[in-house]
């Protein structure tokens, strides 16, 4: 019988022993097996995992192996389980925990830093000094499930209750994937100065964060908010999420449609969502002298920089991890009052046993996918039981 030191649990929400859970083997091998359920600790919940998104950075781990780090190296071959976009119900409370209550439902956010650093003092725990350290004489407590600890293409995972956001009952299970992502969009935008309102900011790349970053900008105010990409379904969809304009980059040249579009000047703010080989110097050139750019993805090679410009402009860079100082509570509230629709970029949804045909969606985007979602079947038969 499912038990654990301290640990409650609720015949509501029987827990079996043992769950289905999807292993990395090999670079790029998903093999689905069986795991026992992980039984929470101090300051952690049990979380029967309803759904789970899949993100590019799944599909970056799951072939190269960074930014995932199990037991300080590559994830292979470790009885790894990836994943870390997901969503559930509180099903048992760890040791002392009364912040969330059983049959609660919740998304997660990704990073539970080791609490002690300098970083995660500052509230940075995505930049967390120890990340990764949560193994033998190193163990400093560090979780990121689905990058240095087991993540959501399973049943059930442990979450520390500081990577908890309670949802509402009218957010569907898909569109609670999708707070963690607009979560890192609400970081982005944050980190460089928050108060958007009327200032004029410039998304670059329609891939699920740049889509979402589109719609927090516009929540938060900002004006003009411009979209750049090169397929023109997202673009539009990125239309419908708030953006003033949409430039498709195939058709035009980035830098000159964007100062077009706003007056002949350059723009305040980019976030930087494509990856693209020169997208750093398209934005150091979208940006007026003094703007700051926010880089939210990483291209594959080491690319050369125009740093004279960058200095000459006094134009600020950052790097943004993630979903770091309680963004995602941030987000999730304006989704909760509707502010936008997240649900525009969900476009899959299959059962967690067909997750390798999900990822296939995802990678070669069949069918247009933007994100897609995989549901443990026998939850929603639970579900549909217990009701
Ligand atoms: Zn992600
Ligand atoms: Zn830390």
């Amino acid at each position: 019988m499912y038990s654990g030191p301290g640990v409650k649990t609720s015949p509501d929400f029987p827990i079996p022993d043992k769950m289905r859970a999807w292993v990395l083997g090999d670079p790029g091998e998903l093999n689905l097996t069986e795991k026992p359920v992980p039984v929470p600790k101090r300051a952690e919940v049990l979380v029967r995992i309803d759904a789970v998104a899949i993100c590019a950075t799944d599909l970056e781990i799951i072939d190269h192996g960074p930014p995932a780090s199990i037991l300080g190296g590559m994830p292979f071959n470790k009885n790894f389980t990836p994943g870390h976009e997901y969503m559930g119900t509180v099903v048992a409370l760890g040791p002392g925990v009364d912040e969330y209550k059983i049959g609660q439902r919740i998304t997660v956010e990704v990073h539970a830093g080791c609490g002690q650093c300098k970083r995660c003092r500052e509230g940075m725990y995505t930049s967390c000094h120890n990340y990764g350290l949560n193994y033998g004489d190193v163990d400093k407590g560090h979780r990121a499930n689905g990058f240095t600890t087991d993540g959501g293409f399973c049943e059930y995972q442990v979450n520390n209750i500081n990577t908890l956001v309670a949802i509402p009952d009218g957010m569907s299970d898909e569109e609670a994937t999708l707070v963690v992502t607009a979560g890192t969009a609400m970081y982005g935008l944050t980190e460089l100065g928050g108060l958007v309102a009327g200032e004029s900011v410039v998304v670059t790349g329609p891939g699920p964060i740049g889509l979402l970053g589109v719609a927090v900008a516009k929540a938060m105010g900002a004006h003009p908010v411009i979209l750049t990409g090169t397929r023109d379904n997202r673009l539009k969809i990125g239309k419908e999420l708030g953006a003033d304009y949409v430039v498709n980059v195939r058709n035009e040249d980035a830098v000159e449609a964007v100062r077009r579009l706003n007056g002949g000047k350059g723009v305040d703010y980019v976030v930087e969502c494509s990856g693209a080989p020169n997208a750093i110097n398209d934005a150091v050139r979208m940006v007026n002298r003094g703007g700051k750019v926010c880089l939210a993805a990483f291209p594959h090679q080491e690319t050369p920089v125009d740093v004279a410009h960058i200095v000459r402009n006094n134009i600020y860079l950052f790097g943004i991890r993630g979903e770091g100082k309680s963004a995602t509570h941030r987000a999730e509230a304006f989704m909760t009052q509707k502010r936008f629709d997240a649900t525009k970029i969900h476009t899959h949804t299959f059962p967690l046993d067909d997750l390798p045909t999900a990822i296939r969606y995802a990678k070669d985007r069949v069918d247009d996918a933007i994100k897609v979602v995989v549901k443990a079947k026998g939850v929603a038969a639970h579900r549909v039981a217990a009701e």
